[in-house]
């Protein structure tokens, strides 16, 4: 064999290696890096049937502010004017099953194929509830910062699959103004102060007149939403709910 043929051959090679390689790459990728359950840690799947089977979905709908059912989860009459809110639609409860551990995995490992799940718990809660008429879905930002850090806004990516699925538009028309500190690093009253005024709706058009549905993974105090919503009714919208997959 010539050295021509050869170095061709060797060439050849490479390149079905290659191909291969690409062809199958997620299953050499399982094989190096074989996915464990969130909940269990067993092998062959992110999550286990049995996992998937503790997480408890929240049945009832409850005033956000004092946690009195209501009709659809509304502010309730009592708590009217302490909450900028509408409502807020909670589809799971944090500390039973998976859930905590699952929003974890998301947000700070980057365990993206977990968004199909919480995903779809959103949409199970959005299904459940009354929420009618020009809904638009506006997920919570990240500050570009910690964006490009994490290589995507968890709360975005949930919005996507929630709208996606129901039909509902997404709209990235909430930004922030400045960096925050990380609010678990704050006490309450702080991560208040830490937040104020750090939103801005850069279109209005887009919630004027409109059911606005704020997307997170998780709310804590509830503080991050509240301004939102101030900024979103000062925007014009009509309506601002929150939807997450759980209360921390
Ligand atoms: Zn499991
Ligand atoms: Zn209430």
């Amino acid at each position: 064999m010539s050295s021509t043929t050869e170095a061709t051959s060797e060439k050849w090679q490479a390149k079905s290696v290659m191909k291969l390689f690409r062809n199958n790459y997620h299953f050499f990728l399982e094989l190096i890096f074989p996915k464990k359950c969130i909940g269990c840690g067993k092998f062959g799947q992110i999550l286990c049937p049995d996992c998937q089977n503790q997480i408890k979905m929240i049945k009832t709908f409850n005033c956000p502010h004092c946690g009195r059912i209501t009709r659809s989860g509304q502010v309730c009459r009592s708590c009217k004017g302490k909450n900028r809110l509408t409502g807020l639609l909670v589809a799971a409860d944090y500390r039973s099953g998976p859930t905590k551990e699952l929003i974890h995995n998301l947000k700070y490992n980057g365990l993206i194929e977990i968004a199909p799940i919480l995903g779809g718990m959103l949409i199970s809660r959005m299904q459940k509830s009354k929420l009618r008429g020009q809904l638009v879905l506006l997920p919570v930002p990240l500050h570009w910062f910690r964006r490009r850090s994490r290589g995507f806004n968890q709360a975005e990516v949930l919005a996507r699959i929630v709208g996606k699925k129901l039909s509902i538009p997404v709209e990235t028309v909430l930004k922030r103004k400045k960096n925050t500190k990380p609010q678990v690093e704050l006490s309450g009253q702080k991560r208040r102060k830490n937040l104020f005024s750090t939103f801005i709706c850069s279109d209005k058009k887009a919630v004027a007149g409109k059911t606005v549905i704020l997307i997170d993974d998780v709310s804590t105090t509830g503080a991050t939403l509240e301004e939102c919503a101030k900024v979103l009714r000062t925007a014009g919208a009509r309506q601002v709910w929150g939807l997450v997959v759980a209360r921390g």
